[in-house]
């Protein structure tokens, strides 16, 4: 029997222009599609007559059981997740799930938040960054912890991933109490809400005052490296060019 294929597909942080064409021509290859309602949702236009594998928020597992099922059956899959699907995404449980099949898979690349929205913010991940998900749902919180300490030990400008939701409104505050232990209060921030999506939004803010500004499970919060400066109402973190 033919096995069919999965196509690990990040489709950047929202609309269709900020998916790679390599993403948009994977999916038209596909007859099944696999993912989160809301992203599905985001590319609807482009689904059109394929069948959806939908599952909710928290039941990847079930989401990954349901592609390589479809794949097993001969189907060629696409197994969607917003931003790049290696981040925080589905690409890694995708393989573990699969593992031993004779399934064909490929993964696709995608914007992942961190770009998009650092390119909003102006240039805030110039230099050596660290990415820390605040999501203690599979992380427990002193490993969090452990690493925001360890960020801000190395001078590391960091993208903060999943800052809040709506059970875990004290994430961000406390973070944000942990990194004040050894950074200044004056060290620049950023917000990035809804990135490619409608109502995008982008503000700069201080360290001292980050535990304050609304955020949300759609938001990226970016926290500069002791260089980092506003220029002209940008985020920039320098790489340490002379003469400028
Ligand atoms: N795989 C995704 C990340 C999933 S984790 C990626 O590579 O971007 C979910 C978190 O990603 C959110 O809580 C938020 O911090 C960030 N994120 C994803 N899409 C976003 C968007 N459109 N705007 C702002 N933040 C986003």
């Amino acid at each position: 029997m033919n096995h069919g294929k999965i196509y690990v597909i990040g489709i950047g942080p929202g609309g269709q222009e900020q998916m790679t064409a390599r993403a948009l021509h994977a999916l038209e290859q596909c007859s099944c599609v696999a993912g989160y309602g809301l992203y599905l949702d985001l590319i609807a236009e482009l689904l059109e007559g394929r069948e959806r594998l939908e599952t909710g928020m928290t039941h990847e597992v079930e989401r990954c059981r349901a592609a390589r099922d479809a794949a097993l059956a001969g189907k060629t899959v696409a197994l969607v997740s917003s931003g790049d699907a290696g981040v925080y995404g589905m690409a890694g449980l995708l393989l573990e799930v699969c593992g031993g099949s004779p399934i064909e898979i490929e993964i696709i690349p995608g914007i992942t938040a961190a770009c998009s929205g650092g390119a909003l913010l102006g240039a805030p991940l110039s230099c050596d960054f660290a990415c820390i998900s605040l999501s203690d749902l599979l992380t427990p919180w002193e490993l969090i912890e452990r690493r925001l300490r360890g960020a801000a030990a190395g001078d590391f400008a960091i993208a903060l991933y999943n800052p809040a939701s709506r059970k875990r409104t004290d994430a961000l505050p406390r973070a944000c109490e942990i990194l004040l232990e050894s950074l200044p209060p004056e060290t620049v921030c950023g917000l990035v809400r809804c990135i490619g999506r409608e109502g995008e939004s982008h503000r700069l803010t201080t360290l001292g005052a980050l535990a304050e500004q609304p955020c949300d499970m759609l938001t990226t919060v970016f926290i500069g490296n002791s260089a980092t400066r506003v220029v002209d109402g940008w985020m920039v973190t320098p790489r340490g060019y002379r003469g400028v």
